[in-house]
């Protein structure tokens, strides 16, 4: 599967704000926003002019950042949000958010959605009882997620949960940090989503 292997904080000072990529980093103050806080490159520090259209696209890609997601793939799920009944952009959200690996991470398994990425891959988790190792998989509500017997002493995993005692977790997902278990209340309502994200800029974007 194709990813992008480059520096991941040179994304959060490109749309100039945190995207937590790097897990507890984020939280300290080696973060590079913290540090310098400008666009990356020879011109980082020269005053921008925005377009209507580079202001579409820097949501998007604000966007396709914090989930990990390549443009291709992104742009299936702007299609089946299009094809959806739902308002576009909030179901592109919404699809977004039930990928395994956002769920994971959301649940507090991993510290960052690419740490969740990874665990995923190695066959950490199962859903309703189930091996997935897809990331991108879709959860649905009523989903069980479990870490697999064997993985729950996994240095990775522990840590991370111990973290997410301090990140907390969304109301629409539940977790037991003991049973090393979590689940899928119901699909995430757009008041749920707290990021700074304008999706509807994304929208215009795909739709010229
Ligand atoms: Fe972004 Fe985290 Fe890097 Fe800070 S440490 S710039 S929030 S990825």
């Amino acid at each position: 599967m194709a990813r992008y292997t480059g520096a991941v904080c040179r994304h959060c000072r490109r749309e100039g704000l945190k995207l937590f990529l790097k897990g507890e980093r984020c939280y300290t103050d080696k973060c590079a926003i913290e540090r310098r806080n400008y666009p990356p490159g020879e011109h980082g520090q020269a005053r921008p002019k925005f377009s209507e259209y580079s202001i579409q696209l820097r949501e998007k890609q604000k966007l396709r950042r914090i989930y990990g997601v390549l443009e291709r793939q992104f742009r299936r799920y702007f299609a089946m949000a299009d094809r959806g009944r739902g308002v576009t952009g909030e179901t592109l959200l919404q699809l977004l958010e039930r990928r395994f690996d956002n769920i994971v991470y959301r649940l507090g398994f991993a510290t960052s959605r690419a740490e969740a990425r990874q665990l995923v891959r190695h066959g950490h988790f199962r859903v309703n009882g189930r091996k997935v190792d897809v990331p991108s998989y879709l959860v649905r509500p009523g989903d069980t997620i479990t870490v697999r017997e064997r993985s729950r002493q996994v240095a990775r995993i522990r840590e991370a949960l111990e973290l997410a005692q301090r990140r907390g977790v969304p109301e629409w997902l539940e977790v037991s940090a003991e049973a090393f278990a979590g689940s899928v209340k119901a699909l995430p309502a757009r008041a749920d989503l707290t990021m700074p994200i304008n999706e509807k800029l994304v929208v215009e974007l795909y739709s010229k």
